[in-house]
């Protein structure tokens, strides 16, 4: 059942924190994870499993880890442990990791980790995360329990599916029986209709200046810690964002196409200004609900982001969240248009490894790691 603080406290104890390694599985985000790894001053670690994930590091030198732990499978990290810790390898997690060795294996990885590895329980089931958002004051997509009362379109979501693969539309009933695979969980929601930001942001509990996250049920009154904006994205999802290029959705489906969400890439973006003020409070409030999702919650450390859908009346809709750096803070490697009114140069990766050498330094490395 995970990691418990003593246990991070004595993991620690045996750190050399002049000699800090920052490791990381080579995917998703990794490059801009090592880069401001290095950017920071830090050693790194790349985790690979087969020679072509290494290889096209060669291309970047900038990120090329110091170091290589080339694996048979990702299962071994956790033969591993004794020798992570030995090289005072600090773990950066991304959706990738999580995927590859499985929330449970991730959560009993016994070396210290950036964030909270007890949020991912309340990240990894959509009812979950429902009533997190709820209680942090999110407006969420409707869900509709009973596929008979679909009345106008729908995105049905199967519940282990990866980059919103399997993902169908539905207008109605007949459509939904026509689609839908029965043998596997499905949460039913409302297709809410505009358009898309991925809101990235950072709470840095450390941190006692800036945008002050109010603490709310056992913590109100007190300030939790900083909220930053880092960046956001939009995601490009194949094959949904050239459908309309065939024709409406009758004429697509005469040819037996149906519109799917795999995503494939991202871009930059920025919101109406308008629109920060109330991406603010739907954050500020995540974060302080995430404190009283359980007792002696530790709540969100670092990275995570708002998946949102704005509509023409100008309301945001979340309908997810991930409480971990995501791939969509790539395009920012050198800065975005929010990062860069702070620092220049500041990108999601960079900001996890300042926050950890802002940690050594104030001798707080157990508050932000798992
Ligand atoms: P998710 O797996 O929840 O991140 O969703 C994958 C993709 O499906 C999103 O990036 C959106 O394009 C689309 N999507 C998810 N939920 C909704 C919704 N309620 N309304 C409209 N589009 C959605």
């Amino acid at each position: 059942m995970g990691v418990d603080i003593k246990t991070l406290q004595n993991w620690l104890s045996s750190y050399d924190y002049e000699s800090i390694t920052i490791g990381v599985v080579a995917s998703h985000s990794s490059l801009q994870i090592l880069h401001g790894a290095r950017q920071e001053g830090f050693r790194t670690l790349g985790i690979a499993v087969g020679e072509n994930r290494r290889k096209y590091y060669s291309a970047f030198p900038g990120a090329d880890p110091d170091e290589w732990l080339m694996l048979d499978n990702y299962d071994e990290m956790l033969d591993y442990a004794d020798w992570f810790r030995e090289r005072n390898v600090i773990i950066i997690p991304h959706g990738s990791l999580v995927e590859y060795l499985g929330s449970s294996n991730f959560k009993n990885l016994e070396v210290p980790t950036f964030g909270n590895r007890g949020i991912l329980h309340w990240e990894s089931s959509r009812e979950r995360q429902r009533k997190w958002l709820a209680m942090g004051g999110c407006s969420m997509p409707k869900v509709i329990d009973d596929p008979h009362d679909i009345d106008g379109p729908v995105i049905v979501k199967y519940a282990g599916a990866k980059g919103g693969e399997g993902y169908f539309i539905a207008r109605d009933y007949r459509d939904f029986k026509r689609n839908v695979n029965i043998e596997e969980e499905f949460t039913i929601q409302e297709y809410v209709l505009g358009c898309r930001y991925y809101l990235h942001f950072f709470f840095d509990p450390i941190a006692e200046d800036g945008y002050q996250v109010e603490g709310i049920g056992k913590n109100s009154g007190k300030k939790l810690g900083r909220l930053e904006l880092m960046s956001m994205d939009r995601r490009d999802e194949s094959n949904v964002d050239e459908f309309y290029k065939l024709g409406s959705l009758r004429d697509l489906r005469e040819m037996s196409l149906e519109p799917s969400f795999v995503v494939t890439g991202n871009q930059p973006v920025v919101i109406r200004e308008s629109l920060l003020p109330r991406a603010f409070e739907m954050a500020e409030g995540t974060v302080a609900a995430s404190f009283e999702l359980e007792e002696n919650s530790r709540g969100m450390i670092g990275s995570f982001c708002l998946e949102t859908i704005v509509t023409d009346k100008l309301e945001f809709r979340v309908f997810e969240i991930s409480a971990r750096i995501v791939a969509g803070s790539n395009p920012f490697v050198g800065g975005s248009p929010y990062s860069d009114i702070n620092e220049p140069f500041m990108s999601t990766g960079r900001r996890i490894s300042r926050s950890i050498k802002k940690a050594i330094s104030n001798n707080c490395l157990d508050s932000i790691l798992s």
